[in-house]
């Protein structure tokens, strides 16, 4: 497959270029390419940029956008989230997450790290929408030995079964958080994660009570605790990081850990902190930002998780120029690169994960095409989305977008309004 995009304004040059993909690469970058092309696409006025990756959701969780707002945590969780889930059945999750994948095409995203239940379902959802994943075999145990010999052998027979069988979607290992799993469980996630060398997806430090319960219950806090049970490496990615100090900055960046900001679910949430980004960055922690799931955000739009992040964070620093916009959008594809994918400065070479923008009115004058994408676009603007070398949509438009609006709105119904 060849793709020739013509006349589209490159994010970084801000200048009109031709992109020649081939395959899943882009292989030509420049004025007037004269060359064949299976697909034209038309990029005057739009900008070209790469796709984000959205490093920490529970994509699923759309089904419970705007059902239960502003409400304390566990009362939230109790009363409203898990009554429903007790009930969800794998064909649920499956149209959950295709869905989800709907609205990650539509506003730009083409990799997603997800962690949630029904396994198959959710690998399903993601390959028939053709997006890339890191999918992660979740894990909660509630300390009770039962249900974590249950986890092992569900996860056993995930990898079985996916493991390494579709290049776009990677398995990797999904214990909860130190509160929901217990030390049997983390030890085995974190040897499993080894013998596969595969990744570890977990929440950390994401509230204050998190890390006193963890240093009452194991007399550590949760990143050294983590640590003594050998779950940190360079292939462990971090939710949240928003409670650390300056000695466990150090340990993630020694570890060579991934923290994840999330920036939307902690303020809705009011976990009463906000990630220490600049610290962990100068440390040397590579940095990726997520949406989380959109019970807590309450969509998965990274334009608008990107703008926040920079604004929040400024803020936090009591520094206008730190992140600036193009410190931040770097942080907004970090998953290409945690996969050890080229990508990020989009030139020749590159993975061929592409999004073309619509300049509208907000994004004219373009003085400074990054700036526009970061602070003044959003995901409604994303005409074309263009993953490992494919297009996913065009004109604003997905194949199979009208079968999937109407299966979700059905079960939706059925799941929260039939009795
Ligand atoms: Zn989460």
């Amino acid at each position: 497959m060849s793709i020739l995009i013509k006349n589209v304004t490159h994010f970084l040059k801000n200048s009109k270029v031709d992109i020649y993909i081939e395959g899943n690469t882009i292989k030509k970058i420049d004025k007037n390419i004269n060359l064949e092309a299976e697909e034209i696409i038309d990029g005057t006025d739009k900008i070209a940029c790469p796709a984000f990756s959205n490093m920490h959701t529970h994509a699923s969780m759309v089904m419970f956008r705007g059902y239960a707002d502003d409400m304390p945590l566990m009362e939230w969780l109790e009363k409203k989230i898990w009554p429903v889930e007790y009930r969800l059945t794998e064909e649920d999750v499956y149209i959950g997450t295709k869905f989800a994948c709907l609205e990650m095409i539509k506003s730009g995203t083409t990799l997603v790290n997800d962690m949630y239940w029904h396994f198959n379902a959710c690998y399903r959802a993601v390959e028939e929408s053709g997006i890339r994943a890191i999918l992660n075999a979740v894990m909660i145990d509630m300390f009770d030995k039962k249900r974590q010999k249950e986890n092992e052998k569900r996860t056993i027979d995930i990898f079985d079964r996916y493991f390494n069988k579709n290049p776009l979607i990677t398995v990797g290992l999904g214990p909860h958080a130190v509160y929901t799993v217990s030390e049997n469980g983390l030890r085995f996630a974190s040897e499993f994660a080894k013998e596969k060398n595969t990744f570890i997806h977990i929440h950390l430090s994401e509230t204050l009570k998190e890390v006193e319960d963890c240093v009452k219950r194991t007399g550590q806090r949760p990143p050294f605790y983590l640590d003594s049970l050998g779950l940190l490496s360079g292939k462990t990615l971090l939710a949240h990081c928003v409670w650390l100090n300056a000695k466990e900055i150090n340990l993630l960046a020694e570890k060579k850990c991934t923290a994840i900001h999330n920036p939307v679910s902690n303020m809705k949430l009011a976990v009463g902190g906000i990630m220490p980004l600049k610290e962990l960055n100068s440390k040397g922690v590579n940095i990726a930002i997520g949406t989380d799931g959109a019970a807590s955000n309450n969509n998965l739009d990274m334009f608008e998780e990107i703008k926040i992040a920079a604004i929040l964070q400024k803020w936090r620093n009591s520094d206008p120029s730190d992140p600036d916009a193009y410190k931040i959008l770097r942080f907004a594809n970090a998953g290409f690169r945690v996969l050890g994918l080229k990508s990020g400065e989009l030139e020749e070479g590159d993975i061929a994960d592409i999004v073309l923008i619509k300049m509208e009115e907000c994004l004219i004058p373009d003085h400074n095409p990054v700036s526009n994408i970061v602070y003044s676009a959003n995901g409604s603007m994303v005409d074309t989305t263009i993953c490992n070398g494919k297009v996913l949509m065009k004109n604003r438009y997905v194949e199979w977008e009208e079968k999937i609006k109407e299966d979700f709105t059905k079960m939706v119904k059925k799941l929260f309004y039939s009795s």
